[in-house]
Order: structure tokens, then sequence, then C-alpha cells
């Protein structure tokens, strides 16, 4: 199974793709996920994201459809995956759709989480997340137990540096005027299912699954 998770920062889709690659047993790929760590490990490719990321703008088309490449070579994916937060941008939709005719593949899906703008700022300031293994949690709806530390590993959390609230601002236009237009993309070929990202965690996974079965 292949699917593409689309929706605006914070609509969920990092906390519901790990929920969907568990169930399905297929990978998640999160092209901030393989910037964040680029950009720990001090890499070329890290440093020169870093100044789009901190402003919450897009890292160019050309650097994320070669990361990408690169991921798509890997035999873990043959099983499938779900892509987390690309594509963003026509171009790289283009570019996707190439790869994929390259390997002779099609897509399953293109989830649409819909959240409205209020509700994503009041999440997105609120989230911290594993600086270990990556989960998240929101201070107002999903708490760690220990303030400030990871429930499943005792690691620190840490606070996104773009999930202040100018960053998520300038992010949301973004997502508006860069990626909503994917939905336009994907609408022709019949793939688009739009899904309620309100309401609790599990009520929403419940939403994907049964869209997903
Ligand atoms: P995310 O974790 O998906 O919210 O991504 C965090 C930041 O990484 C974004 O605000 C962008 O600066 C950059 N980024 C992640 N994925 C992409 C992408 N597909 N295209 C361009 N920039 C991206």
């Amino acid at each position: 199974m292949r699917i593409i998770l689309l929706g605006p920062p914070g609509a969920g889709k990092g906390t519901q793709a790990k929920m969907i690659v568990k169930d399905f047993q297929i990978k998640q790929l999160s092209t901030g996920d393989l910037l964040r760590e680029n950009r720990k490990q001090g890499t070329d490719l890290g440093k020169e994201a870093q100044k789009f990321m901190d402003a919450g703008d897009l890292v160019p088309d050309s650097v994320i459809l070669g990361m990408v490449a690169e991921e798509f070579k890997k035999p873990e994916l043959e099983p499938g995956y779900i892509l987390d937060g690309f594509p963003r941008t026509c171009p790289q939709a283009d570019g996707l759709d190439q790869l994929l005719k390259d390997q002779n593949l099609n897509l399953d899906h293109v989830l649409v989480l819909e959240v409205p703008d209020s509700e994503l700022v009041r999440r997105l300031t609120a989230r911290r997340s594993c600086s270990e293994c990556g989960h998240i949690y929101n201070l107002v709806f999903n708490p760690p137990q220990k303030d400030g530390i990871c429930d499943h590993d005792g690691s620190p959390l840490i606070h996104r540096s773009d999930d202040t609230e100018a960053t998520v601002v300038n992010r949301l236009a973004v997502y508006k005027k860069q990626t909503e237009p994917l939905i336009d993309h994907y609408d022709p070929q019949g793939l688009v299912r739009h899904i309620d990202g309100t309401g609790n965690v599990q009520d929403i996974y419940n939403r994907i699954l049964a869209v997903l079965k």
C-alpha cells in the first residue's frame, strides 16, 4: 500500500502515520524528519535546509526530490509506505509521479486531514516531541506523565524551533498556497479521501481505518 498523507502542519500527520505504520507494516517516509535528522548530523543538506525550516518556508524542490529519490532506492520501502509531509508543491507531485512511473508503481490513497486554523495554532504551539524516539505530545490534551520527559524512554522532550506562533502562521499560509492545490492534482485520479482531523487521536484513526479497509 502506498499512501500520501496531506494536511496542514499540526493536523496530526506524524501521529496518524505512526499508527498506520504499526497496523499495516509499511514504512513512514517523513521529509520533515529526514531534514531534521540531517540538521542534527550537520550534513550539507541539513545546513542548506536550516534557514528555510527556521522561517517556516519550504526547502527547494530539487533538494527534496533528490532526498526522496535516494530513499526510494531502499528495499525497506518495498512493502509500501506512507508519505508524510511530501509532496508539498506541484513540482514535487510531478517528481513523485515520475519516480512512481519509473518503478511501475501506483498510489492507493491520498488522505487529507482537515482541521480548522484556530485549532492548528493551538495544537502546534503546545506540541512537544521526544528528542530520541520522536513520540509526539501536546501539553494541553496529551501531556507526558512527567513534565518535559518522554513516557516511553525517559528522554527530554523538545519544542520544535518552528513551532512558535510567528512561524506557525507562515507555515499555514505556505500550506494553503503551495500544498492545498495538490488536492486538485490527485482528485482526477480518484485517490483523495477527506478525513475529519478533529477530536481525539483514536477517533481520527478510526476514520482513517474506515477508508483504508
Ligand atoms: P514538517 O515536519 O513536515 O512540518 O516539516 C518541517 C519543515 O521542513 C517545513 O516547514 C519545511 O521547511 C521543511 N520540509 C519538510 N518537508 C518538505 C517538503 N516536502 N518540501 C519542502 N520543505 C519541506
